[in-house]
């Protein structure tokens, strides 16, 4: 008996198993979900996906809580020829199943004024390294380039958030108190005409360092939080504090080790969030620092509660 002849949907599946094509309500149709490093596109590349979406037909497309751009209702048939098309746009097909997946972003310090940290730079390096490669689970970054958190990085598996301590200048504080009113955690108070800081409370955005018409705050280390195992969903959850790295190159290598580590060790029944207990996270935690040594990875330690956290 000659063999039973595959639906589409399963031929589909089969052909683009590591790709970014989702099957939709009506099986003979597909959500085609792009590879958008940091949420960025020229304008050429936008025009390019209208014009392939115009040829293929498509009425609509989405802009996704991840940055990406979907193409919606594709038939079956047109799947291989819309790949090569958007491939040679520069926006080819991206990611969704057990595999990194779009690196998110917010706009950084070229474009946001509160930024203290290149968020751009760092997800496109971070793309370049990690982007599709096979997983056990879906490993989602984002990287936020201050604690306003944009980008929700700390719901992410893995979240990256630019820091930067404040600190006082040798100076003749006026006590205008201008800085009090700029910071959103009540952590300067005026104490005989000088400010003071209360570590405990301050977040590390670095504001206050805009705030003084005297310059009387500093900004003084970088830092780059790294936080494990968050996610959105059913049962949001907060990612853990697992590292402060000082440059952009020390967070990629840290980022690379976490990789490692979730290939190596995490199984593929269950989202990582679900299977990283206190005792897992702590064990990685201590793994991570004994791996940075050798390399000459020293992280920063800030007096924040927030940081912390
Ligand atoms: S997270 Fe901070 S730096 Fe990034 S866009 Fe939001 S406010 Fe600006
Ligand atoms: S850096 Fe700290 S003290 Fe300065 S505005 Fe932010 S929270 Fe307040
Ligand atoms: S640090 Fe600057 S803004 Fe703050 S009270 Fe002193 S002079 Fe005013």
């Amino acid at each position: 008996m000659p063999p039973r002849k595959k639906s589409n949907r399963i031929k589909a599946e089969e052909n683009y198993l590591k790709g970014g094509i989702v099957p939709e309500t009506d099986p003979d149709y597909y959500i085609v979900r792009l590879r958008a490093p940091a949420g960025m596109m020229t304008p050429d590349q936008l025009s390019g996906i209208g014009r392939i979406a115009r040829r293929f037909g498509i009425e609509n497309v989405h802009f996704t809580a991840r940055q990406t751009v979907e193409l919606l209702h594709v038939k079956h048939d047109d799947l291989d020829s819309m790949a090569r098309s958007l491939k040679n746009n520069g926006t080819p097909i991206g990611a969704e199943r057990a595999e990194v997946v779009n690196v998110t972003s917010c706009l950084g310090t070229k474009h946001c004024k509160y930024a203290v940290i290149d968020s751009l730079s760092l997800a496109k390096k971070l793309d370049e390294k990690f982007f599709g490669k096979e997983m056990p689970v879906k490993v989602r970054i984002a990287v936020s380039a201050c604690p306003n958190g944009c980008t929700s990085e700390r719901l992410n598996e893995i979240g990256i958030t630019g820091l930067r301590k404040p600190e006082r200048n040798m100076g003749l504080c006026t006590g205008c108190g201008t800085c009090t009113f700029y910071c959103r955690e009540k952590a300067i108070n005026i104490v005989n005409g000088v400010i003071t800081m209360e570590n405990q409370k301050c977040m590390l955005c670095g504001f206050c360092v805009h705030a003084c018409p005297y310059n009387y705050i500093n900004f003084h280390d970088a830092g780059y939080l790294i936080t494990l195992g968050g996610r959105r969903g059913r049962h949001p959850q907060i990612g853990r504090t697992l590292f402060i790295a000082k440059t952009e190159d020390d967070t990629v290598a840290v980022v690379e080790k976490i990789i490692y580590w979730i290939y190596r060790s995490i199984a593929s029944d269950k989202m990582l969030p679900e299977q990283l207990t206190d005792e897992e996270f702590e064990y990685f935690r201590g793994q991570v620092m004994k791996s940075l040594k050798p390399l000459g990875i020293e992280g920063f330690i800030p007096s924040s509660a927030y940081a912390l956290k």
